[in-house]
């Protein structure tokens, strides 16, 4: 594959800001300041380096308002209505024009033109396309994607996030999602009663568990959760148009009865309560989760429930996207982007580069 030239100034760097042709970038910081335009497909930590270097003038950030409205929680002062000058074309944007309600559609900007579709990932999350008129040629940053899409656009040059390297899933049946809810629901409704319940998940999987918990489990339930996971899932409320949470409060969590509480994901490493604790892991596993440790009073149940596409998935996006390039994201998982690329190339004899490969891996 060494021989094959790929279109410049596209890819992942060592830090992790994916590039998108010489004035975009997303996910990122630019830190070689070519590229002043940036889009921001989602809200989890691992995308969201120095988002608020680009809402100022002479930058602009494109994303969605779901998105924002969660950025926004770090900075809630921050003037996002401002104007975005960008100085190549003595263009002025703004910002209303494109942190929008629904996908941003064709903005033309810098000579191309932008699209943002569904990522069915969490809410407000979006693929990116980008058309530079001048060259012609289009490039797709998948960001993190679910399953299904409602469009995947095609496009020249695809960047393709590495979280599953196994396009070909084998003969074991994969424990799927709709495996991982019920498992998760009997456990609810089983220990309700007699012992606290803690739920330890990623945002927007852990709202998506909850809303399940609420329509099919007939009790009166006690949420519990910090402010920041309270916050957090009023935007994904009423974006979805879901019934808010009258979450309680920690300090009242010993009078309650029925009581669940919601924990950050990254907390579980440093705990461990007594009660029945059920942490939700991003890994695709096989028929054998859940697994389950339980020590005395403590019982700890790991079950895997993901929102990013499978392999199979991941194998019919690529086949719709139908790109003459792919770049996997070595940043984010570098293991398989190696391992995802081969098979890419293998499968759909498609020249295809693990991003550590690409030209801006070292800017
Ligand atoms: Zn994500």
């Amino acid at each position: 594959m060494s021989k094959i030239v790929f279109p410049e100034n596209i890819g992942v760097t060592s830090y992790g800001t994916v590039r998108l042709g010489k004035n975009f970038i997303a996910d990122g910081n630019d830190r070689t300041g070519k590229a002043r335009i940036r889009i921001q497909t989602h809200a989890h930590k691992d995308h969201t380096d120095k988002w608020i270097r680009n809402i100022r003038p002479g930058r602009a950030l494109l994303t969605s308002k779901p998105t924002l409205a969660i950025l926004s929680l770090e900075y809630p002062h921050v003037n996002i209505n401002s104007n975005i000058h960008t100085l190549a074309n003595s263009e002025k944007v703004l910002s209303k024009d494109l942190i929008q309600e629904n996908f941003l559609q064709g903005k033309n900007i810098e000579n191309a033109e932008i699209s943002l579709f569904d990522a069915n990932h969490m809410v407000g999350s979006s693929q990116v396309f980008i058309k530079n008129q001048d060259t012609g040629l289009s490039v797709l940053y998948s960001g993190d994607i679910g399953w299904p899409l409602e469009i995947i656009p095609k496009a020249d040059v695809l960047v393709l996030d590495a979280t599953y390297s196994r396009i070909k899933t084998d003969e074991n049946k994969e424990w799927e999602r709709k495996d991982a809810i019920s498992k998760i629901l009997t456990l609810v409704s089983s220990n309700l009663a007699t012992q606290p319940i803690y739920i330890y998940a990623r945002y927007g999987v852990m709202q998506e568990i909850v809303e399940k918990i609420i329509e099919n489990i007939d009790s009166e339930i006690n949420f519990v959760a910090s402010d920041e996971i309270i916050k957090k899932t009023e935007i994904i409320a009423k974006f979805k148009s879901s019934t808010p949470i009258n979450f309680k409060k920690e300090e009242d969590k010993y009078e309650l009865n029925n009581v669940i509480h919601l924990k950050e994901f990254h907390k579980k490493q440093n705990e461990s309560l007594s009660g029945l604790n059920i942490t939700i892991t991003n890994f695709r596993s096989q028929n054998t989760s859940p697994d389950k440790v339980v020590d005395n009073d403590y019982q700890n149940i790991v079950i895997a429930l993901t929102n990013h596409a499978s392999g199979d998935e991941i194998a019919k996006y690529i086949e719709c996207v139908d790109p003459k390039y792919v770049i996997t994201d070595s940043f984010r998982n570098s293991t398989n982007a190696q391992i995802l690329a081969d098979e890419i190339t293998k499968k759909f004899k498609i020249p295809a580069i693990p991003s550590i490969l690409s030209s801006v891996w070292k800017d």
